[in-house]
């Protein structure tokens, strides 16, 4: 399959090659010719798919014809609204819109929390025609009567599963109430949870769906592995591990928030230089550690699963999980951002004796067990291991009566693996 099969023109064809594309990956063959013939989409697809350009390029083609120069705002109506749950998601896609439609005669917008509101008023007083924004924000600006949804012909309900995960939905409820019934619904979701399916049901007509293999068999080129390790020393081992492996851009997820700054904290106080990513710094704050570790100038970036969601940031060598998250799905989110487009990458766990449940739940997803490494300082105490292995197990505990031959971690992980 070609661009050229899907039905887009030649100057989108001509921007998906200068973007380097030389084929539309699964979810792009896929949803664009769907988008195309104006059906509602159901898809299935997780960042890192190219499930952005799945919908920016064929809604570009659509609107294009009756694209105008118009100079008055009236000329420019909102006529697509994508709404995504985190500002860094609504900054990319944005991007992905001005990107993909340079030479187009649409304007474009984001909208997210967290900024100065001004300035979104006087472009939205412009006018757009395609607006991206966060829910909350979004309806700030409906309360504000700063922004008029009663011509919009396509609604993209982007990562509707987080949204859901977020509790957005009462939100997007009360802006689909704002649009036009007769309209083309795109859903795209990392999953098809009953609440997601719900979704689809609440908000689009009759959805044709589309399933592309989720990253489920993880790609070739990633090597999973994790490290038992005790819990009171993960941020050593980290340091360890960095230091011996000379581990330049790593990608390190935390469960909370407060979980990441003192991690950050630490790693720089331990001269490996750290910028963080969380809900509780402010945009500007966000920005410029996302751009820190882009442009090299730190070696880690800190983050927790919201904050990161569908950070663009490619070519990643290393992940880190420093806590295994409470979703087994968010390990594949999180794994995804490595070996990528056939980049080799590493996805490293330091998983502690109370975390053999998660392993469990993650390992089931998988469907395999990940290879367990050890670096033997850093292992736990194998009396405090003992425990929840035994709750999984069932006395299985007798093989620490060999003691270091046949290492805590290793139970850990076939306990687990269970
Ligand atoms: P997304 O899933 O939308 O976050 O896209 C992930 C990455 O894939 C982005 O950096 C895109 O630039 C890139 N991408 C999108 N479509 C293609 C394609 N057909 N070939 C290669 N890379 C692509």
């Amino acid at each position: 399959m070609t661009f050229e099969d899907l039905g887009l023109s030649a100057d989108l064809l001509a921007t998906v090659a200068r973007e380097g594309y030389t084929e539309p990956t699964p979810v792009q063959s896929a949803a664009i010719p769907l988008v195309l013939a104006g059906r509602d989409v159901l898809a299935a697809a997780q960042t890192g798919t190219g499930k952005t350009a799945a919908f920016v390029l064929p809604i570009l083609e659509r609107l294009r014809n009756t694209a105008n120069a118009g100079f008055s705002p009236a000329r420019h109506p909102v006529r697509v609204l994508i709404l995504t749950p985190t500002r860094e998601l609504a900054m990319q896609i944005g991007a992905a819109v001005k990107t993909y439609g340079r030479g187009i005669p649409l304007r474009s917008t984001v909208v997210y929390g967290g900024t100065r509101i001004d300035p979104e008023i006087k472009i939205l007083w412009s006018g757009v025609e395609i607006l991206v924004a966060t829910p909350g924000r979004l309806l700030d600006h409906v309360g504000q009567r700063t922004v008029n949804l009663s011509q919009v012909e396509i609604f993209v309900l982007d990562e509707g599963d987080r949204m859901l995960d977020m509790g957005f939905v009462p939100d997007v409820r009360k802006i689909a109430a704002l649009l036009p019934a007769q309209r083309q619904t795109l859903l795209f979701s990392a999953t098809f949870s009953d609440d997601v399916r719900r979704m689809a049901k609440e908000f689009q007509h009759d959805p044709e769906i589309v399933e592309v293999a989720a990253r489920n068999s993880i790609a070739d080129n990633l090597t999973q592995v994790l490290y038992p390790v005790d819990q009171a020393r993960k941020a050593d081992l980290l340091v360890h591990l960095i230091r011996r492996d000379s581990m330049e851009q790593v990608l390190v997820f935390t469960r909370s928030k407060i979980g990441a700054s003192r991690l950050a904290s630490y790693l720089d106080r331990r001269g490996v230089s750290t910028s963080a990513i969380h809900g509780d710094r402010s945009q500007s704050e966000r920005t410029r550690a996302l751009e820190a570790f882009k442009g090299r100038f730190v070696k880690v970036l800190v983050a927790t699963d919201v904050a990161s969601r569908g950070l663009d940031i490619e070519d990643l060598p290393y992940v880190v999980n420093f806590e295994l998250p409470h979703e087994p799905q968010d390990y594949i989110h999180r794994i995804g951002r490595t070996g990528r487009a056939g980049a080799s990458g590493t996805a490293i766990s330091l998983v502690s004796p109370d975390e053999v449940e998660q392993l469990r739940g993650v390992q089931r997803l998988l469907r395999k067990a990940i290879p367990c490494a050890i670096v033997e300082e850093f292992l736990p105490d194998p009396e405090r291991e003992a425990a929840p292995v035994a709750r999984f197990g069932g006395g299985r505990g007798s093989r620490y009566s060999s003691g270091r031959a046949q290492p805590a971690g290793v139970g850990l992980q076939t306990a687990a693996a269970r």
